[in-house]
């Protein structure tokens, strides 16, 4: 997501570009996420999460879980972690993210309309449904603090919920929602935008596999590929998700990323399998996105932090439906069209890390966007084309900058 709508913005501006990824476009975490817009949320940092992580690290089958085990590089992400989950940084960053959301949500508007997506758009905002008091109380804490950043999010009875959505079972209490968020197939979204940007003059080479950063005399000269191939550039832009790690750290820089594994599970409309949904619910309690696409609903969701690899826990894949089981009618126990896990690149302070590095002319940095780069795909692609083509974005993003840690 974040390396095509970078790609797409810089082509658009005329420059040349090749896009290097190892498999295909849209093979990581953006292949198969919620497929949700959600301008103007807040970051995972918040008050209360780390006590909750905690509770849960016994519960593999809770929505926020830690793999128990002896890991330094996570256990000092944690600290870090824990230091932000602060009313005040809650505040910092939504001072950060609020105005991107409005700014992105725009660009995706125009984006389907100008470049005739066809993708699934569906710009009609979604539910976040709660089965209790507790939770339906956070979530209207979190929506007033929305609206002061021009978003207007709306608490909805269950009663009338359930009028509105009539697979929501009587248990589901009421629900917050969001009007300003939309939902798309991510993957058709990417195919069509690697097209547009293709049209647009972008290079697009698959199977290049990154395994070094180059640079002489304190700026990127290019990249080497694991076969050993050596790519000059002026300029690189590195959006390698939950994998740039071991690419950042090719030029001596420590990313602050852990990968935060969530699941998918997609179910045929119409085989008994999932409820008829008018728009996307996201079960609160659960942390658990069920997003009408194009012929299936996908129930996605979960954090896990377990490293950085592709194994499924069945018992966490499962609890995707037995969720939607809870808050749904209609969630019957159908053989799945789809089953998968992506990893998200999750920084300590919840904000993704965007911009130049100091030190290394013409090398920049898009990436740690966590829970919401589907989301903030199209306006980091939009700054990152300024901050390369005019040398500063047309948006404070300070709050992002690489050296932050
Ligand atoms: C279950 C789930 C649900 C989610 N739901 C939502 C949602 O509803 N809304 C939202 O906004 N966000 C959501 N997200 C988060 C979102 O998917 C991620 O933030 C986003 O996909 C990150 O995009 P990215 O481009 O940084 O990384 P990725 O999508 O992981 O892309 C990185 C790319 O780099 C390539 N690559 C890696 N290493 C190399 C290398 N050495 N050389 C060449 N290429 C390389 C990979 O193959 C991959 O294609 C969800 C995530 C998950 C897992």
């Amino acid at each position: 997501m974040i390396g095509v709508c970078c790609a797409y913005y810089l082509a658009k501006r005329g420059a040349r570009v090749t896009v290097l990824e190892r498999d295909e476009i849209g093979s990581g975490a953006s292949f198969g996420n919620a497929g949700t817009i959600a301008p103007g949320h807040a970051p995972m940092t918040k008050p209360g999460r780390v006590k909750q992580a905690l509770k849960n690290m016994i519960d593999p089958t809770s929505p926020l879980y830690i793999a128990p085990r002896w890991d330094p590089a996570l256990m000092k992400w944690l600290w870090v972690f824990r230091r932000h989950c602060t009313e005040t940084h809650l505040k910092a960053s939504m001072e950060a993210l609020a105005p991107l959301g409005h700014d992105t949500r725009e660009l995706f508007d125009q984006l389907v309309d100008e470049e005739a997506l066809e993708c699934n758009y569906t710009a009609e905002g979604y539910y976040d449904v709660f089965l209790t008091e507790p939770g339906l109380a956070n979530a209207t804490n979190e929506a007033s603090l929305m609206w002061t950043h021009g978003y207007r999010p709306m608490l909805l009875p269950g009663e009338e919920l359930r009028e509105r959505e009539p697979a929501l079972r009587r248990g589901v209490r009421g629900g917050i929602f969001y009007p300003e968020a939309a939902t798309l197939n991510p993957h058709s979204f990417l195919r069509e935008m690697a097209d547009r940007m293709s049209r647009l003059g972008a290079a697009v080479r698959i199977a290049a596999d990154v395994s070094e950063l180059l640079t002489s005399a304190h700026r990127v000269t290019g990249v080497r590929l694991r076969d050993g191939e050596v790519l000059t550039a002026g300029t690189v832009v590195l959006a390698t998700g939950a994998y740039s790690l071991e690419l950042a750290a090719s030029v001596g820089y420590r990313l602050p990323i852990q990968a935060g594994k969530g699941y998918h599970r997609d179910r045929n409309l119409g085989a008994g399998g999932t409820p008829s949904l008018e728009i996307t619910c996201m079960l609160g309690e659960h942390s658990v996105f069920c997003t009408p696409m194009d012929g299936f609903v996908r129930y996605a969701g979960t954090m896990e932090f377990s490293g950085l690899n592709h194994e499924i826990r069945r018992p966490r894949l499962e609890q995707l439906t037995r969720a939607a089981n809870l808050y749904l009618t209609g969630v019957g126990d159908v053989e799945s069209r789809s089953e998968w896990c992506g990893l998200r690149p999750c920084t300590p302070d919840g904000l993704p890390i965007v911009g130049p590095v100091p030190g290394c002319e013409g090398l920049f940095i898009a990436t740690g966007h966590a829970m919401l780069g589907l989301t903030l795909g199209p306006i980091t692609g939009k700054l990152v084309a300024e901050m390369v083509l005019d040398g500063a974005p047309s948006r404070n993003i300070d709050a992002l900058r690489v050296n932050r840690f």
